[in-house]
């Protein structure tokens, strides 16, 4: 790092440290490639898992490559910029998140190779914009289409997202369960389907009692303990207002003088109370969902009327109840004619310390959630994450219609092609190209090097095989040995890879084309990357 030279204090901050050239992409590229390094051991069904402790002593023991990343607190911007692609993977499709990451540090990797033997930063740079066409135009010439009808292949897609992680002991039935659910919603509405499932934790379970609710998962408990536990027939009311007495104006000021307007000032209080519970029960409704507070006297009148209530339910939840049971949010009680909606069973249930509130058994929701059951809240969670990339995978399977053969054979397919197209090319860029081509050889590597196989050896053997044009060969990262990847039902969805390597790329290009990081004096100290 170089301080300020002198003539550049004319435009630069006191105390602003300045690196620029080789040097800033030197740090840059060192940054990155820590970030891949990080996370590289968890890919794939034999990948490890990291232990997180956070400044409470919050522990988090996880293989997802994205929870590992958010949760590190990282801090130098080229690293933050790797990091941000395993967050767009996941939000865009929800898995892939280590591919990408992986990638595009290997991408770094090679393009350092480049710069040293004296190619402009630039040519390496369209170099790979280059080859990432190319790499997405051979995906879709490649990939298979998938049906809808197919469940089979749905499920299977589902179960490769989820080898080898949390969830794999129960990853037959949670398969089963998140390719339903999709399914159903999708027989509704196939754009929003990864938003219209919700996965919830449940303590003290196996995973193998894991279910599919029609309906939704509230983390909340009834109000008041004499309310009924569970509610057959559920007649729902949904209110977005408080159930309490309207707060005077702060400055209207009553003045209670003997014990007797005392009296009558709290017996008026319960007489409106009793009035609005009276509302609630009129609409016919046998369970209340309030966004607000619901006063204590409220409640106990609710409680007599066994009527079943929580309050303070978040506005996401009331608008998911909403989609699952067909009631409409009202504001004033008065209004609450054709809004109440209906559900099979309401009913609270214990999770570890705490209870939550199953709303279940809906006639066409349209919103589903998956209650994970887990013995400890770190297998549950860690189960839900890895539920929650399968219905990623599934979901997105559904949307776009087409899967490839996993286990790093579809890698190697791109490797193979992108050399033969770097060949056409005649400029320097065809060194790009072929660096590309190379950097997918790290999937596999990486694949067999966490199953404890030779990398060496397993790279060969695959490469000699599709070389033969046995397109679909990868590692049955288990015994060793090669095999047919879709044949197995490792199989994932076109999208996942073609959004991880379209987002490696950029993020590799984009640290490529920086060549002048100026960091002001508050950013310095915590920016310069440790050793790799
Ligand atoms: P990501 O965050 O990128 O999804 P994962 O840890 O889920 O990372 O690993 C995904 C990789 O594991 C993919 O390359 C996929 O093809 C591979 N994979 C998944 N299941 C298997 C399997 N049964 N055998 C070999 N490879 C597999
Ligand atoms: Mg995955």
């Amino acid at each position: 790092m170089t301080n300020k030279k002198d003539h550049e204090q004319y435009i630069l901050p006191e105390g602003t440290q300045r690196n620029t050239g080789r040097n800033a992409q030197r740090m840059n590229i060192l940054a990155a490639r820590l970030i891949a390094e990080t996370v590289r051991s968890t890919l794939g069904p034999k990948g490890m898992d990291k232990m997180l402790v956070d400044e409470e002593g919050n522990i988090t023991v996880t293989n997802d490559g994205v929870t590992i990343l958010k949760e590190m607190n990282i801090d130098h911007p080229s690293a933050k910029m790797v990091i941000e692609i395993a967050k767009t993977q996941e939000e865009e499709v929800g898995d892939g998140t280590t591919t990408a990451v992986v990638l595009a540090g290997e991408l770094l990797k090679k393009a350092e190779e480049l710069l040293d033997s004296g190619i402009h930063p630039t040519i390496i740079v369209k170099g790979y914009r280059l080859a990432n066409q190319e790499a997405l135009r051979i995906l879709e010439k490649t990939a298979k289409p998938i049906n809808k009808e197919d469940k089979e292949t749905l499920i299977k897609i589902a179960e490769t997202a989820m080898t080898g992680k949390g969830a794999e002991e129960n990853k037959e039935k949670l398969s089963l369960i998140i390719v339903e659910g999709l399914l159903e919603l999708a027989t509704r509405d196939e754009t929003n389907l990864r938003s219209n499932i919700s996965v919830k934790r449940k303590i003290g379970n196996n995973a193998s009692e894991s279910e599919l609710i029609r309906g939704v998962i509230i983390d909340k408990e009834k109000t008041h303990p004499d309310m009924p536990t569970k509610i057959t027939n559920a007649k729902i009311l949904l209110l977005d207002t408080p159930l309490e007495i309207k707060s005077t104006a702060s400055e209207t000021k009553i003045s209670i003088n003997t014990p007797e307007m005392m009296q009558s000032f709290i017996d008026i209080e319960e007489k409106t109370l009793k009035n609005l519970v009276e509302k609630v029960k009129k609409t016919g409704a046998n369970t209340l969902f309030c966004q607000k507070g619901i006063d204590d006297l409220a409640q106990y009148f609710l409680a007599k009327q066994g009527i079943y209530a929580i309050r303070r339910v978040k506005r996401s939840d009331m608008k998911k109840l909403s989609q699952a049971t067909g009631a409409k949010i009202i504001s004033d009680l008065d209004d609450a004619e054709n809004t109440i909606g209906t559900a099979g069973i309401v009913e609270q249930v214990r999770t570890g310390e705490d209870y939550i509130t199953l709303v279940k058994e809906c006639k066409n929701p349209r919103t589903l959630s998956i209650l994970i059951k887990g013995s400890t809240s770190h297998v549950a969670d860690e189960t839900a994450r890895a539920v929650e990339d399968a219905i990623g995978d599934v979901a997105t399977v559904i949307q776009s219609k087409k899967a490839v053969p996993g286990a790093g054979s579809t890698e190697i397919l791109l490797s193979k092609k992108l050399k033969i197209y770097a060949h056409t090319l005649k400029g320097r860029e065809q060194l790009a190209v072929q660096s590309f081509a190379e950097a997918f050889e790290i999937i596999p590597k990486t694949l067999a090097e966490n199953a404890g196989l030779d990398p060496i050896n397993v790279l060969t053997e695959l490469k000699h095989a599709h070389d033969a044009n046995k397109n679909e060969e990868g590692i049955n990262v288990f015994n060793g040995e090669l095999m047919n990847s879709w044949q197995e039902g490792v199989i994932e969805p076109l999208k996942i890879k073609s959004q991880a390597i379209n987002s490696a790329t950029e993020v590799a290009t984009m640290i490529l084309r920086i060549d002048d990081v100026i960091l002001s004096e508050k950013q310095k100290t915590r920016n310069e990357p440790k050793e790799l």
